[in-house]
């Protein structure tokens, strides 16, 4: 099954695409994880995606069209993928298009603007391997340290206030039309984002029936 997850960011979509990915035993493509890796690794990609992402802007199309039409192509995406946080433009959608994965589903995590920065505020990511968790609503066993590999928890430096205001007027105007665009195409199911993260697994697997 190939599954977008689609919403805004903080909507919960890198959690719910960990246990999704967990339950179908297929891996979750996060661009945003995949940039932040590189920039990590100081990769020449690193490098030219660095400034948007600290002004929470969108890396160009061509660079995020690149590192997905490579990682679909890997063998392990054979049985389906999902993505999180790609696309987020119209021309990345008919990109993908292009790519010859059919995608089965999009799923349309909904939350609103007043949730989103006080969740935000609250989301810490592992300086390692890249795990998220929020201090309230999926904190770690001791608050400080990932749960999965011990390292310790930062804030993401795009998770301050500011940013994640920018980041949040960029989805209304960029990443939101691409709704009506799955919506044509009949693959758009809404999900009520609001509850807690179980709730919302259960709504994603009722929706997916599975
Ligand atoms: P995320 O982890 O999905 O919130 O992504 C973090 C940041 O990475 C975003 O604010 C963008 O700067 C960049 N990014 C991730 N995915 C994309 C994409 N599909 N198109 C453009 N920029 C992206």
């Amino acid at each position: 099954m190939n599954i977008i997850l689609f919403g805004p960011p903080g909507a919960g979509k890198g959690t719910q695409a960990d246990i999704i990915s967990a339950a179908l035993s297929i891996p979750t493509l996060s661009t945003g994880a995949m940039l932040r890796a590189a920039i990590k690794a100081g990769t020449p990609l690193g490098l030219a995606a660095q400034k948007a992402i600290s002004e929470g802007a969108l890396v160009s199309d061509d660079v995020v069209i690149g590192i997905v039409r490579e990682r679909i192509a890997e063998s392990d995406c054979r049985n389906g993928f999902i993505l999180d946080g790609f696309p987020r433009t119209i021309p990345q959608a008919e990109a993908l298009d292009k790519m010859g994965a059919k995608i089965d589903t999009v799923l349309d995590i909904d939350v609103p603007d007043e949730s989103i920065v006080e969740r935000m505020s609250g989301r810490r990511l592992c300086s390692a391997c890249g795990a998220s968790y929020h201090v309230v609503h999926s904190p770690s066993a001791d608050g400080k340290t990932c749960d999965k590999c011990g390292a310790e928890l930062t804030v993401r430096s795009d998770d301050k206030p500011e940013v994640v205001k920018n980041r949040l007027g960029i989805y209304h105007a960029e990443t939101e039309p691409l709704i009506g665009y799955y919506q044509n195409k009949g693959l758009l199911k809404k999900i009520d984002g609001r509850g807690t993260p179980a709730e919302v697994t259960g709504l994603i697997r009722e929706a997916l029936g599975i």
